[in-house]
């Protein structure tokens, strides 16, 4: 090892698991891995593939070694040398994505080479080598995440929306990098100053050591790290999926798993509403809850296993109808084509403008009120807002479960936004209190919610209030502005799909076949709208991982008409 260079231990000490970051295949699997690669010779020092290399090869080693190193202009630092059995790689591998570190030959042997497509063809369809190098190279990235081994430097302050956003947009898609807290760092504020980094400048990224971005878009972060490059945009594709929330991900895994050439287009980051669930406690088979970043991030990784890819920071701007194969404009200019098209853009829920309601999100922020929420609220005051249906009913179920319900309007009043059941049913509840004319101002607390403060705004009287709940009930506007011109959606915008369509939504959509929309097909034939953003779904994960599965059946099915 040069004198310039560190070493970077793996973490955890027991010998199991560093066994299975790197494991070493037996002779059985070397021998199953060569028949898919070609053998090849290494020389000292040949670099095998560089950090910024999209779509670089996997190598097994067959004899001599190789270092995985992350150079960098003062210090090179050694991540692991690999020996005979043991193999190069990472997630990066499945997607495509620039590497994130080195492969560099320490001692002259031979290697087996595979390529991108010959990998994913060996990962899935072999059982047994598939669990060890997905183990491995998730695993690999898990510890570039935990020891900020990236190549991406962060600086901001959690205080900034900015950063916050930034930071979601790297983890959402495990990209591992480092953070410098502005707020922290007294030097790091000073050197900015000096260099006339202005607030509206934070966050600043460091992006691959040689761009520094100032308070950039997701857009051009990816763009910076090369998210999307791997991917070819002129193909046609057999389905192209719209949101890799629960549904679009179930989608896109059974999609890919079952033959299709699947694209996925993403807005913002991998995961939807669910990848913002602190704990999702109701999915099916979690009995002790999952996060839902670990439910989403390990879809976004099979669906890739399987050959999905997936486009993100890049939303579809306009659906054109007209011609088939359609075609599918997205925000940052391009035109993609697909046979058919599966709509999994969710809702967004109207969230009241205060900072620190996004960090609160599962620890005294909710957005829905069934019987789960409801255990959490254990004999406590709450808070609901919103002075529609959905906030009536929250407030008379939460009544059963917590010792007050404050319902805080901005309006002067329930009557004109409320059923006259519902306010009945309020008026009558002594548990239940509605506050006009006031509005929540501020959330506190640490690692949960436990103390708010809300504004009345005729008198401008502020209070505050140690309430560790607030359930947010003012509606969600499905995500399909783009489509407005060419599908039939509801009165409050969500898709019709199947018998909810009429003979006149058809009419009017031009449909132009003689059998009518399969269930979860739109108005136009081979447009299927899956999760929140159907009229009339559940708004649930499983219901949105369900429709994911089965509106690939009906995706074969017009593929084959
Ligand atoms: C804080 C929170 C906690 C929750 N907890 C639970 C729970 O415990 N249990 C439960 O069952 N449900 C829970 N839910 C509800 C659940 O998350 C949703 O029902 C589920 O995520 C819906 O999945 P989806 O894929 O249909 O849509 P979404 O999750 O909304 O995903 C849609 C995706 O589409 C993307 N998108 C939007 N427009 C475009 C476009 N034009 N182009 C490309 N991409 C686009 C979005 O960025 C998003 O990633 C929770 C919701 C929230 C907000």
């Amino acid at each position: 090892m040069a004198a310039s260079e560190t070493t970077v231990s793996i973490s955890p000490s027991a010998a199991s698991r560093v066994e299975q970051i790197f494991p070493t295949l037996s002779p059985k699997l070397r021998a199953q891995v060569a028949a898919h690669g070609k053998l090849r010779p290494t020389r000292p020092g040949e670099v095998l593939y560089d950090v910024g290399n999209a779509s670089a090869p996997f190598f097994l080693v067959t004899e001599g070694e190789i270092e995985l190193v992350q150079p960098s202009a003062d210090a090179t630092i050694l991540l692991r040398s690999l020996r005979p059995g043991q193999f190069t790689g990472e997630i990066n591998l499945l997607s495509g994505r620039p590497a994130l570190v080195q492969a560099r030959v320490s001692a002259a042997g031979k290697v087996v080479e595979l390529d991108n497509a010959r990998l994913l063809s060996l990962v899935q369809t072999n059982a047994e080598l598939s669990e060890i190098l997905m183990r491995a190279f998730i695993l690999r990235r898990v510890e570039l995440l935990s020891q900020g081994l990236g190549n991406v430097v962060v600086i901001g302050s959690i205080h900034c929306a900015g950063t916050l956003r930034v930071k979601e947009f790297l983890g959402r898609n495990n990209h591992p990098y480092a953070y410098m807290d502005l707020d922290q760092d007294a030097d790091v504020q000073a050197l900015l100053d000096r260099f006339k980094v202005g607030a509206d400048d934070i966050p600043i990224v460091i992006c691959r050591g040689d761009q520094v971005l100032r308070s950039p878009t997701n857009a051009q972060i990816a763009r910076c790290l090369g998210f999307n490059d791997a991917i070819d945009q002129a193909q046609l594709r057999d389905v192209i999926i719209v949101g890799s929330g629960p549904a679009g991900l179930a989608a896109a895994v059974y999609a890919a798993s079952e033959g299709l050439d699947v694209l996925l287009l993403e807005s913002n980051v991998p995961g939807g509403q669910a990848g913002s669930s602190s704990k999702i406690e109701n999915f099916f088979g979690f009995p002790t809850g999952i996060s839902g970043h670990n439910l989403t991030s390990r879809a976004y990784v099979q669906a890739q296993k399987f050959g999905a890819k997936v486009l993100v920071a890049s939303g579809a701007s306009r659906l054109d109808c007209a011609h088939r194969p359609y075609t599918l404009e997205t925000s940052d200019g391009q035109r993609l084509h697909a046979r058919t098209i599966i709509v999994a853009s969710g809702a967004s829920y109207r969230k009241p403008p205060i900072a620190e309601l996004s960090r609160f999100e599962g620890t005294g922020v909710y957005y829905a009120a069934t019987f789960m929420e409801a255990q959490l609220v254990r004999s406590e005051p709450v808070i609901v807002i919103g002075g529609a249906n959905s906030a009536g009913q929250a407030a008379v179920f939460l009544s059963q479960a917590a010792s007050r319900v404050l319902i805080l309007v901005r309006g002067d009043g329930l009557g004109d936004t409320m059923s006259r059941y519902l306010i009945r049913r309020i008026e009558e509840n002594p548990a239940i209190e509605v506050r006009t004319h006031t509005e929540l101002t501020a959330l506190e607390g640490d690692s949960h919610l436990e103390r708010v403060e809300w504004r009345n705004r005729s008198t401008g009287r502020v209070e505050r209030h140690d309430i560790r709940h607030v359930f947010v009930m003012a509606g969600a506007d499905p995500n399909t502005s783009w489509l407005e011109d060419c599908i039939a959606l509801d009165a409050k915008g969500f898709i019709k799909t199947g018998v909810e369509l009429t003979d006149g939504d058809l009419k009017d959509s031009g449909w132009p076949l003689a059998r009518r929309p399969l269930l979860l097909e739109s108005s136009q034939p081979g447009v299927f709208a899956i999760g929140d953003v159907r009229s009339g779904s559940i708004k649930r994960v499983a219901s949105a991982v369900g429709e994911g599965s089965i509106s690939v059946l009906f995706v074969h099915q017009v593929i084959n008409e």
